[in-house]
């Protein structure tokens, strides 16, 4: 470990993704960390993992990782998706790479797997203890004590004044405490969709029953169903519906009118979903939410991070990667071995611009996903994009790209992206074949309006995937 001189105990809330990473982190700089965890210990006891059933980990996720010698263990467990796979009304399949080439791919990883194998990793180091069933109900900021209730023994006691980090996610009561401290402001933006899970089961032998190195996805406008691969072959589907309307949680409210939404819309899907109304009218219906907020910090005494400081809808697949990333940040602070309160404000001023960032491309590409990935326009687009990437190397980068496959900031991504696809929007004009795009007018608007936008920013190009 880097750290071997041991440093003063600090506070971490919350044992999910984001807080056991932390919990390593913070440990691995000779802290001795307790980390307070509401919900029973998921390695002994079989609990909902909250969330989705598996996530994509992609490069600033893997990267965090890496740092702490955990990636290659994670990558053992995780499916590669080289493209989307999209599936129209007909059952007729598109295929669209994500990257230049296979190289590029996202990852299917459990979600249970990866909570119990960090809160393991962070306990190996020897420095941090994680205490389950323990629920945070206050935090006086002024002394920095906490209130705590302990759900085994139902009751409540105080726990003296440490540094604190909120990673308790995105109903965070560490964030709403820090309500009551002048200045504060918070919002938080429901989607109108909500989310259900379904189960596509392996098929004989444990064989994948659609192809296993891709995310699948049915766009229909307003609504849509996607599918991630799962180690054991089966593929775990959500269902994203309108609360309201005409499709809608609330109109699909029999098993007949499921079923006939299902036959009509998604027929090659429920072929392979033998529990379909079971399935649906039993599991809980899941809401996403947008959480901004300022300040992310109480002086040098407590920080939030992860998605209790910005939770995000989940269409650019970055919630878990951008908390992953703040505790690389996080950490490369922390080794500059600065005063707390300075450590945290520059930590706000480094992420909440790339989380909000990320934040707003994340509810756009829920557009895109559920809407355009079906066009004929969009496929035309995408392969000329990847043409470009291919004929244009260093020169030609997309957002997606830049987003999953680099860990060039969140903010960044999304200003270079908006130039990249406004050049692949104006090439694609009265095309019909990626094939036939001008490349001597590609590279004259490359280098007239790309290149010199990230010579400027050339600093925030430095980092390696
Ligand atoms: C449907 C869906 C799909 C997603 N897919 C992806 C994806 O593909 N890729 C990706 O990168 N991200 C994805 N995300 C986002 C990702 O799930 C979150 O960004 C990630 O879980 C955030 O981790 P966290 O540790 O900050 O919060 P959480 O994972 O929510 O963990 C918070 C922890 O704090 C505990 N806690 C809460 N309150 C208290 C309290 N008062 N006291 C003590 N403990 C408390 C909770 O029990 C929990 O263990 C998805 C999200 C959804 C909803």
């Amino acid at each position: 470990m880097p750290g071997t001189e041991t440093k003063e105990a600090v506070t971490v809330v919350g044992a999910g993704l984001v807080g056991s990473l932390l919990a390593m982190y913070l440990a691995r700089r000779g802290y001795s960390v307790e980390v307070l965890e509401r919900r029973p210990d998921m390695r002994r006891e079989v609990i909902d993992a909250g969330r989705s059933i598996n996530l994509a980990i992609s490069t600033r996720g893997l990267h965090a990782l890496r740092q702490v010698g955990l990636e290659a263990e994670a990558l053992k467990h995780a499916i590669p998706m080289r493209g989307r796979m999209i599936h129209s009304a007909k059952g007729e399949l598109a295929y669209q790479p994500y990257g230049k080439d296979d190289s590029q791919h996202i990852n299917s990883l459990s979600r249970a797997w990866l909570n119990k194998f960090l809160m393991t990793e962070a306990e190996a180091t020897g420095r941090v203890r994680i205490r389950f069933k323990q629920r945070v109900t206050h935090v006086d900021f002024e002394t920095g004590s906490l209130t705590v209730h302990d759900d085994a023994t139902g009751e409540t006691r105080r726990e003296e004044g440490r540094v604190l980090f909120g990673t308790d996610g995105s109903g965070s009561a560490v964030r709403q405490e820090m309500d009551r401290v002048p200045g504060f402001t918070a919002s938080q933006e429901q989607l109108g969709h909500g989310y259900k899970e379904l189960t596509i089961p392996a098929g004989p032998g444990g064989a994948f029953q659609m192809e296993k190195h891709a995310l699948h996805i049915w766009p229909r406008g307003t609504y849509m169903l996607i599918a991630l691969p799962n180690e054991d072959g089966s593929f775990t589907c959500t269902l994203f519906l309108p609360w309201k309307g005409p499709v809608s949680f609330e109109s699909l409210d029999t098993p007949a009118r499921l079923e006939a939404f299902f036959q009509e819309q998604f027929p090659d899907a429920k072929a392979l979903i033998p529990d379909l109304v079971d399935a649906f009218f039993s599991r809980p219906t899941g809401s996403m939410v947008t959480v901004k907020c300022a300040p992310w910090r109480v002086g040098g005494r407590t920080l939030v991070l992860g998605d209790a400081a910005h939770a995000i809808v989940p269409f650019f697949g970055q919630g878990m990667n951008c908390g992953f990333e703040d505790c690389v940040v996080l950490d490369g602070l922390l080794g500059r071995q600065g005063r707390w309160e300075d450590v945290f404000a520059d930590f706000e001023r480094l992420r909440k611009t790339n989380a909000d960032a990320i934040a707003d491309m994340a509810v756009e590409n829920f557009i895109e996903m559920r809407d355009s990935t079906g066009s004929p326009r969009f496929l035309l687009e995408k392969a000329v994009e990847k043409t470009l990437l291919n004929a244009f190397p260093g020169e030609f980068v997309s957002r997606y790209t830049l987003v999953s496959f680099s860990r060039v900031p969140y903010r960044l991504a999304y200003e270079v992206g908006a130039i990249a696809g406004g050049i692949v929007s104006e090439l694609s004009e009265g095309l019909t074949r990626a094939e036939d795009v001008n490349l001597e007018r590609a590279g004259q608007l490359i280098r007239g309006r790309l290149v010199p936008f990230m010579k400027e920013h050339a600093d925030g190009f430095r980092t390696e995937g």
